[in-house]
């Protein structure tokens, strides 16, 4: 199997319905393809018909001594008379603050031989287009009729039957953990799931989809080089060593309930409990009595001290191969017609069909919850660890306990189980409420009504019947929405749906749109809808018969009655202005001020501007991308540029007057990129030459953003801007910021304002591009503070993209910035976009976090809003909800597509509902918890000290946890520690979202570094979330060579790494590569190309391409990885006792951080105690 092909695993699910075949799906970034039709879309020349070319602002003609304003300069004409401004013929652009150049031929700029300036438009001529925009071509419509039902899925369905039985135990969410209790009270669950693990092949891979494929690779003969070599490979890891939890008892020292302390609350002086003394790694000490007996199987023998593990732990694991990714496809079973696997633990009453719901796939009509009793809850036995009031006893005589790390949870060992158990399978959504397999495994997606996972994940799939049941449990009912997430291959787009002029069939009363939940009613002349239970009638054109189970029979011919996410076409009356709207345009506006032009960054872009602007996305069926592209260049002024096809060469104008931003020029600063390719190249061939000598450093910003928002304004076009820019913007203008940057305000009330814009100038600026639909990606290429805080305003409420490279290096950080350029500027996008969340009666949305701006409490407003950006909506209740139906969420997503068509997309998801606590403890996922809780806690810190948000979070999870104790979890002693399954990994997941930067900061870690990490975090998905606050780590010198596979990932701790090893670390931003000092000579040299470790260049930002095996094999994990991830991560070498691995074991974090943070065995203790104080 090459590296270039797909990781999932087989089944024939994922293929596209056979009766869909017919209809285009919409792709984006493609190559133009030879002998597609040509686009019909009209070249976006000029103004929209209609459109009057606006009287310019006053000023604008500066011909008499008003040198401040537009300043159009010909490039291209007699170079005696305009000097400063030609391109090509001065070296030095006319920045104010510049000295003049050498040469006598320009003038000193405070002069600028503005002069000259004539009518500013006069090159242009009036526009040369009146023609009046074509709509571009509705996508082909899904017709109804010509597809077959998807019937056949269901059959299909059924080859996936029982898995093996030790599967089935191991998917139970309930199976138990005990840890340490020798008490009688909760037998331990004998056989239910935490024994080795089982015989079936793991099919591991953890690869998110979500740097999939649809960027187009570059070839030689294009462009640039492909920015990736695979799109996820395989994972073929043996599983996980044994690590049999359940059966690991720690002996109970005083068994039974211990009383809590009477200190209360959760005040400083009880947390963190860093001031303990720290259990010393390679130490252990003597066992307690009977601790010998609790021993951990050695499953993780790569323990710093201990030899080299086996070679069988390296090898090549010896089962099958791994089911459907690249060998065989998982063996069949008999069929099954209940398919409980898909329940995942769950095991609630079994419910027949529900109302809105019932019997939408013939023979799977019985999908509720698989009976069963509960199985007891794991416990971690609570005097094993130690006693809470650490703080009150001298560090060095505390009594601890030994906590055997292996016998808590283990994060690793969820993942590798999951993947054992749900990766070889596909995820059917036909079934409400159903769990999802973890983001780290590996799975395919087949729609049956509700949406994947991909697009909607929650924090749980069976929510409280009533609001005081989910006040009493604190769980967040949140549901963390990606709207335009990148699918695998194998899984099929969204079809779009045309209902012709009379748009979308929606509720009359709360206009949700028609979904798979809505109930047809009398003969199908009406409907009822699923989230107000109005009825609405059918529109004629709509009616369709009703068979005998009351279901139409165009059920499966149609999307939105049968499929969880599909789009409509949207009307006119879903437009801006009832005006269609006309195709997106990209501005690309350069820094060119004394550092960027210094270091190279200058030059680096327009060379890659040159190739990348032909790889813009297009709609699937299009040859060309609609999208207009312009450019600007800027210091303390503005350089705008006509490049008009017509043209022989570019024309600069020159806006100095930054007070008032407009656009100097209508006609030709926007255009379609085959049309003024000669023009374009010019330009940014002379880009680098005309500010090669530069003398220039201020720089403004806010105006930059203005400009881009005038063009588009007066394009009456959404859009998107891609500002790059290197440093604090001092010079005077609107939105001059100064630095404040003050690390002692840390750990002060006053931390927050770190956090928060030091004017709320780009607030406005903001508001006012989301109104028109520019969004603004910024790349920030900083040498000292710049003020991301501030700088990433309008981004983020725009719905953009932030990427920061500090102490940008040419030669080492090139790759990094342009692999995230080409990915930027390619990926799906979708403008001026609107989301609404809907939802059945008794629940709503009442807060949403991500990159956006909301002018209402239900609208959430993007000005763009691409395939990584995620919105997590939490939900609370207004009524009481029923078990029987349930709950609804339709997430409706309006939106500009890159070709300018309107297009809503919908997202419908159904959960179940309890009255019984455990049901909502059996059915959550931890990682959307998380994923929740970090983005509410670093909202939080923009109004709150540091300290409160992360008391509030520990408080929080506490009172989650304390109430399944209480609530669910069977009888036993009360001083036991007893987590809920699907929550065991609460814990040491939460302890690494309070160690992280923004909320913990360690000495090296800079304001605009936090403000930076909060703004990304905000628009993170769910696998992004994960891997950023429990890295991977990978032993790489137990890869195997000779397969695709990853090698199995270890714990997050320092005691797990081999001082004869080399390891890899990823948290999605950085990768690291970690050499032992004892690691063997010969791998060093495979590795790095040298001959001792001393030799080894932590300079390096790549690794060396050698001509060996392993060399090879670490290279394409690196590049396997690197294109999972939505950024391009920095590479960091990293040798053992080496300064930078300080900041390698920053990543460690089950450890204790230099910054304060608790390791992973102190935070579960103090969340015993936190839980035993809430119990008492
Ligand atoms: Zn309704």
């Amino acid at each position: 199997m090459s590296v270039n092909q797909q990781a999932h695993t087989g089944p024939p699910y994922g293929q596209p319905q056979p009766g869909y075949q017919g209809y285009q799906q919409p792709a984006y970034g493609g190559q133009p393809l030879p002998g597609v039709p040509q686009s019909q879309y009209g070249a976006y020349n000029g103004p929209m018909p209609g459109y009057q070319q606006p009287v310019p602002p006053q000023g604008y003609f500066p011909s008499l001594g008003f040198p401040s304003k537009g300043s159009p300069v010909s490039l291209n004409s007699d170079t005696s008379s305009l000097a400063p401004n030609f391109i090509g013929s001065l070296r030095a652009p006319p920045t104010s603050g510049a000295p003049p150049p050498a040469s006598g031929a320009s003038l000193p700029s405070g002069h600028l031989a503005y002069s000259q300036f004539g009518h500013g438009d006069v090159q242009n001529g009036i526009p040369t287009s009146a023609a009046p925009m074509q709509r571009p071509p509705a996508s082909q419509p899904f017709l109804p009729g010509s597809a077959p039902t998807p019937v056949s899925q269901t059959s299909t369905f059924q080859q996936y039957g029982p898995p093996p039985a030790g599967v089935q135990q191991l998917s139970n969410h309930m199976a138990g953990m005990t840890i340490g209790s020798t008490t009688a009270s909760a037998p331990p669950p004998a056989g239910l799931g935490y024994g080795p693990p089982t015989s079936v092949p793991p099919v591991s891979g953890s690869f998110s989809t979500t740097g999939s494929g649809l960027y187009t690779p570059y070839t030689a003969s294009q462009g640039p080089p492909p920015t990736s070599v695979s799109q996820g490979l395989p994972l073929a890891q043996p599983p996980f060593p044994g690590q049999p939890i359940s059966t690991q008892r720690l002996p109970t020292q005083v068994p039974g309930f211990a009383p809590p302390p009477s200190s209360t609350g959760i005040g400083p002086s009880s947390y963190p409990p860093t001031t303990g003394a720290p259990r010393p790694p390679t130490m252990p000490g003597p066992p307690l009595p009977g601790q010998t007996a609790a021993g951990p199987p050695a499953s993780q023998p790569n323990h710093v001290s201990s030899p080299p593990p086996p070679a069988t732990m390296a090898g090549p694991h010896p089962g099958p191969p791994m089911s459907g990714l690249h060998g065989p496809l998982p063996p069949t079973h008999p069929p099954q017609p209940g398919y409980q696997m898909q329940q995942n633990g769950s095991f609630g009453q079994v419910r027949g069909p529900q109302p809105n719901y019932g019997g939408a796939y013939p023979g799977t009509p019985n999908y509720g919850s698989q009976p069963g009793p509960p199985p007891p809850p794991k416990r971690l036995d609570p005097d094993s660890i130690p006693s809470p009031q650490l703080n009150e006893l001298p560090p060095q005589q505390k009594p601890r306990h030994r906590i055997d790390p292996d016998a808590i949870p283990s994060p690793i060992q969820v993942i590798e189980d999951d993947r054992s158990n749900r990766g070889s399978e596909p995820f059917v959504t036909g079934v409400r409420g159903q769990v999802p397999p973890l983001v780290t495994t590996n799975f395919v997606v087949k729609d049956q009504g509700n949406a994947s996972p991909r697009y909607i994940r929650c924090t749980s799939y069976n929510i409280p019947c009533t609001s005081d049941m989910a006040k009493q449990s604190q769980v967040p009912l949140a549901a963390v929405i990606k709207p335009l997430a990148t699918l695998p291959p194998e899984e099929t787009l969204p079809y779009l749906v045309d209902h012709g002029e009379s748009g979308p069939v929606r509720c009359n009363r709360c206009k949700a749109y028609m979904c798979p939940f809505m109930q047809f009613i009398e003969g199908g002349r009406r409907f009822q809808c699923c989230f107000c239970s109005c009825v609405t009638e059918v529109p004629p054109h709509y009616f369709q018969h009703l068979d005998h189970t009351g279901k139409r029979v165009d059920f499966y011919d149609r999307p939105e009655l049968s499929l969880g996410s599909y789009e409509f076409l949207a009307t006119v009356d879903y437009c801006k202005n009832n005006k269609f709207p006309s195709p997106p345009a990209f501005i690309f506006m350069i820094d060119v001020s004394y550092n960027a032009v210094k270091s190279g960054l200058v030059r680096l872009i327009c060379e890659e501007l040159k190739s990348l602007i032909d790889f813009l996305p297009r709609e699937g069926n299009m040859e060309e991308s609609a999208i207009r592209v312009g450019f600007v260049t800027y210091n303390k002024v503005l350089h705008f540029y006509n490049v008009k096809s017509s043209l022989a060469q570019p024309q600069m104008m020159v806006v100095s007057d930054v007070a008032d931003m407009f656009v100097p020029l209508l006609d030709g600063f926007l255009v379609n990129v085959n049309e003024s390719r000669t023009v374009i190249a010019s330009l940014l061939d002379q880009i680098p030459e005309m500010f090669a000598d530069t003398r220039e450093t201020e720089t403004v910003f806010a105006p930059v953003i203005q400009a881009g928002l005038e063009a588009l304004k007066a394009a009456e076009c959404a859009g998107k801007l891609f500002i790059f820019h290197t440093s604090l913007p001092i010079a005077e203008a609107p939105g001059k910021l100064k630095n404040r940057d003050d690390k002692k305000l840390i750990n002060t009330d006053k931390e927050k304002t770190l956090f928060q814009p030091q004017t709320s100038f780009y607030n406005n600026l903001a508001k006012d591009c989301v109104a028109q639909g520019c969004c603004v990606d910024l790349f920030l290429f900083p040498n000292q503070y710049l003020d991301v805080a501030t700088l990433g305003v309008v981004t983020y409420q725009t719905g953009g993209s932030i990427y920061k490279y500090a102490y940008f290096q040419l030669e080492t950080d090139q790759d990094r910035f342009l692999n995230d350029l080409r990915r930027d500027v390619q990926k799906e996008v979708g403008f001026d976009a609107v989301m609404r969340v809907r939802t059945s009666t008794g629940i709503r949305a009442t807060d949403f976090f991500g990159a956006f701006y909301m002018s209402n409490t239900t609208d959430v407003e993007m000005a763009g809003l691409d395939c990584d950006k995620t919105i997590t909506v939490e939900f609370k209740h207004d009524d009481k909800l029923s078990e029987d139906s349930g709950a609804l969420l339709q997430c409706a997503l309006l939106y500009t597509s890159c070709a300018g068509q309107r297009r809503l997309r919908i997202h419908n998801l159904s959960l179940n509902c309890c009255t019984q606590l455990a049901d909502l403890y059996r059915n959550c996922e931890t990682d959307t918890l998380i994923n929740y809780l970090a983005k509410h806690a670093y909202r939080g810190v923009l109004g709150s000290p540091v300290k409160t948000v992360r008391d509030a979070l520990i408080n929080q999870c506490a009172q989650i946890l304390a109430c399944y104790r209480k609530n669910c979890a069977s009888p036993s002693s009360a001083g036991q520690l007893i987590l809920p399954e699907c929550m065991k990994l609460l814990p040491v997941y939460l302890n690494c979202v309070l160690k992280s930067d923004v909320l913990q900061p360690g000495p090296e870690v800079t304001t605009d570094d936090r403000a930076y990490i909060r703004q990304l975090v905000t628009s993170m998905d769910v696998a992004e979330t994960n891997v950023f606050f429990y890295p991977r780590l990978l032993p790489l010198t137990r890869a195997d060579v000779d397969s695709d596979s990853l090698p199995a990932a270890i714990r997050n701790s320092e005691e797990r790494l081999s001082k004869s090893d080399i390891y890899l670390l990823e948290n999605g931003l950085n990768i690291f590569v970690w050499v032992g000092v004892n690691v063997q000579q010969s791998l060093i040299q495979n590795l790095f190309g040298v001959s001792s470790f001393s030799q080894i260049s932590n300079a390096l930002s790549t690794l060396p391409v050698l001509e060996n095996s392993f060399s090879k094999k670490v290279r394409s994990i690196v590049d396997m990885l690197q294109v999972q991830r939505s950024r391009n991560m920095k590479l960091i070498i990293v040798k053992q006792e080496d300064k930078l691995e300080m900041l390698f074991k920053h990543f460690l974090v089950e450890d204790k951080s230099l910054s304060g943070g608790a390791s992973y065995v102190d935070f579960l203790c103090h969340m015993h105690k936190e839980i035993r104080q809430l119990l008492s």
